[in-house]
């Protein structure tokens, strides 16, 4: 089967946006440029990690561009491939392919999981490689690389398309051999054992022909460690096994940044979360991460906010493994001020939402919520923002944080058009996109995922709720159903699990963002503002649901690829579905366009009701750990027919065609000059964000820990 190459490619229009944090930096100390200038090595360092958890040639694709570029300047090198038979557009779709790996951790989007492919032949890009510094100096090196990756970077298959198991997708948290069946096995034993899944990936082997499955963790040790590593245990006729020392040598480099960011630690809590990670990336222990989450869930309100470890599970198909991120940042004062507001109005808040009491959290803890500049974020891409630690254990008993990445919301393309809107609605779209995403991306971080109880026995028999008096809204009868010990919402719910928490924390901003007094909080009083805002903010998301998020859908294996697009996609479906001519989506152009109305005068009606009755569900389905439930109904919001009056399976073509490409963010970096912390700044250009790359790792050493890590690997994986 042929697939269409077009959509696979980044084109050379990909723009490049400033992630701009000078103002922020040069309010710092000396000692806090210190401490942001080693804790962003230790973040870049492991977030190559998420290389090596992408696909299996994603490593070495990072290694190969990066020692072209680090050879010779962008401009020397445009040069010579210019005199040698390539067109400026081909020069140009080669940087933007190498753009794009270095910004996606890998060849494959980190928002949306599909395969990225160079905008060029095969041969031109072949004849770009031959006239780089780096290959004519070591020929037979970059040759054998090259070799290693062809294949990796330009086949498209039925079975590399997208992450997921094979014959789907692939992963690297999983060994070729293993399919969703050997994930639903392993998940089994894990959690019978209590060994939640973020720290590891999972090798499946046969050993005097019985299946062994090696679950690896990350850490710097390899040897074997009682409470940490398990030996071989029998389960359902497999061999299963705990073992250690995955990334050792990246995670080596983080901790030796770590060591000298700790120097300059603005407190205890600081130091000892560090001390913490530190024992966790030595160890593998996933006890010592949740301990340094906890002395940072102390550091309130800290000028440099950070984050380390294996975080996110997005990536892994069967929910639970982690991708590493790392992310330094500060404080911008002036948005702050209006979430310390909201968190100040948490309580009444939350009272609004369309559940009783018994289904909220026994004390509303409340959380850290900032908005902050990023300076470092590594990993697979930059968020706009982020609720973390994702611990449960934690989030409900001791609190967690919520950050709105300031600059990175604050880059909106006011230039282009935007498909499927009026141009009365694009013009309003792009005044309030930033105002309107501010609340919703506040609302949807801190009452959206901060809401909700879970109900739960422990392993003494006792309930975490009022069994007498708390009634199933939706059944009228008792709660039968809860969390056993050992389970937690990411390993019940799986791999529905964060799409349907990020469309139960959209869906509480849709729903909250009606409340007059929380525009008030953000500052908005004029009522035709007030009222522009509102409407942007729905039609943000609804825009977002009908025309971005089906380009995160595989049609071929009916699967989405991204939570939170298929958590707009939901709502959106659930907002049509509300009727009453509340929003109208048709054929234009003879069916070469489609068009989004929404009739504003029917958000607090029709829109409100509907939003109202949905969360409903969400949250009571997943406090009660009703995944038969939950399921049933997220996939019937998430199906995407090629029939009726919404045929969204033939309105994915038109939506494909009208598509923008995602932007990059380039990052500065920081140096040391005469014992000082400098920030060092790029252009937002295609040669900027390369060239930031190449001072981040300014030598080959990264390249040979990175060659020398997919050699361990690669009998895992299928070549
Ligand atoms: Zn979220």
């Amino acid at each position: 089967m042929s697939h269409d190459k077009n959509h696979y490619i980044l084109p050379n229009s990909q723009p490049i946006g400033d992630l701009d944090c000078r103002e922020a930096f040069a309010n710092l100390t000396e000692k806090e440029k210190q401490y942001a200038h080693y804790f962003s090595k230790a973040a870049n360092n492991g977030g190559l990690i998420a290389l090596i958890q992408s696909s299996p040639e994603s490593p070495l694709i990072f290694s190969f561009l990066h020692r072209i570029f680090l050879a010779e300047p962008i401009e020397h090198l445009k040069q010579s491939v210019l005199q040698n038979g390539i067109t400026e557009e081909e020069f140009t779709a080669f940087l933007v392919y190498a753009c794009g790996v270095f910004a996606n951790a890998g060849n494959y989007k980190g928002m949306g999981d599909s395969k990225i492919v160079p905008n060029i032949d095969e041969c031109k890009f072949d004849m770009i490689v031959q006239q780089t510094k780096a290959y004519k100096a070591d020929p037979s090196k970059m040759e054998g690389l090259f070799k290693k990756i062809r294949k990796g970077i330009f086949e498209l298959n039925d079975s590399n398309l997208v992450f997921g198991f094979p014959p789907n997708g692939i992963t690297t948290y999983w060994s070729s051999n293993c399919t969703k069946e050997d994930s639903e096995l392993v998940n089994e034993w894990m959690t019978n054992k209590r060994i939640e899944p973020y720290m590891c990936r999972t090798f499946k082997t046969i050993e005097n022909e019985k299946v062994v499955y090696d679950v690896h963790l990350a850490s710097i040790e390899t040897s074997e460690k009682e409470g940490i590593t398990v030996p071989d245990e029998v389960y359902k006729g497999c061999v299963f096994r705990v073992t250690r020392g995955d990334y050792s040598s990246l995670l080596q480099l983080v901790n030796e940044n770590l060591a000298q960011a700790q120097k300059y630690a603005a407190n205890n809590n600081e130091e000892k979360m560090i001390t913490h990670y530190m024992n966790c990336f030595t160890e593998g222990s996933l006890d010592e991460h949740k301990e340094g989450s906890r002395w940072w869930i102390k550091d309130k309100g800290p000028v440099i906010e950070t984050y380390i470890g294996f975080i996110e599970t997005y990536r892994d198909p069967a929910g639970g493994r982690a991708e590493f991120e790392g992310f330094v940042a500060m404080v911008n004062k002036e948005s702050s001020a209006k979430f310390a507001r909201l968190v100040e109005k948490a309580e009444d808040l939350l009272k609004l939402l369309p559940w009783k009491s018994q289904f909220e959290k026994d004390s509303y803890l409340r959380p850290d919520f900032t908005s902050l500049d990023i300076l470092t974020f590594s990993g697979s891409g930059v968020p706009a923002g982020i609720n973390i630690p994702n611990y449960d254990e934690i989030r409900q008993d001791e609190g967690f944080k919520n950050v709105s990445l300031g600059n990175v919301l604050a880059n909106v393309n006011k230039k282009d058009p935007i498909p499927f809107l009026s141009e009365e609605d694009q013009a309003l779209l792009k005044e309030y996109k930033v105002k309107s995403f501010e609340v919703q991306v506040g609302l949807h971080e801190l009452l959206g995922h901060g809401s909700g109880k879970l109900f739960r026995i422990d392993e003494e028999g006792e309930f975490n709720f009022d069994r007498e008096n708390t009634v199933n809204p939706l059944t009228g009868e008792h709660i039968n159903s809860w969390y056993g010990p050992g389970e937690t919402y990411d390993t019940k719910f799986a791999a529905m699990g964060s799409s349907y928490e990020e469309c139960r924390a959209e869906s509480v901003g849709l729903y909250l963002s009606l409340q007059k007094e929380v525009l008030e909080i953000f500052g908005y009083t004029d009522e035709k503002e007030v009222s522009d805002i509102i409407y942007i903010n729905w039609m943000n998301l609804i825009w977002n649901g009908m025309g971005v998020a089906l380009e995160m859908y595989n049609p071929q294996t009916k699967q989405w690829m991204q939570a939170h697009s298929r958590a707009r996609y939901v709502i959106m479906r659930v907002l049509v579905e509300a009727g009453e001519g509340f929003i109208t989506i048709k054929e234009t152009e003879e069916g070469k366009n489609l068009l989004l109305t929404i009739d504003r005068s029917k958000i607090f009606t029709v829109g409100k009701k509907a939003i109202e009755n949905f969360l409903l569900k969400l949250q009571v389905y997943k406090s009660t750990a009703d995944v038969i439930a939950a399921t049933k109904m997220y996939d019937y919001y998430s199906e995407v027919s090629a029939e009726g009056e919404h045929p969204w399976a033939k309105w994915r073509d038109i939506i494909l065609l009208h598509k923008k490409p995602r932007i990059i963010l380039v990052q500065a970096n920081t140096a040391i000059k005469d014992d000082k912390v400098e920030l060092v700044t790029y252009d937002a250009t295609h040669e900027g964000y390369i060239k930031s790359w190449i001072d981040r790792f300014p030598d080959t050493k990264v390249d040979d820990i990175l060659e020398a890590l997919w050699r361990e690997d690669k009998k895992y994986f299928d070549s």
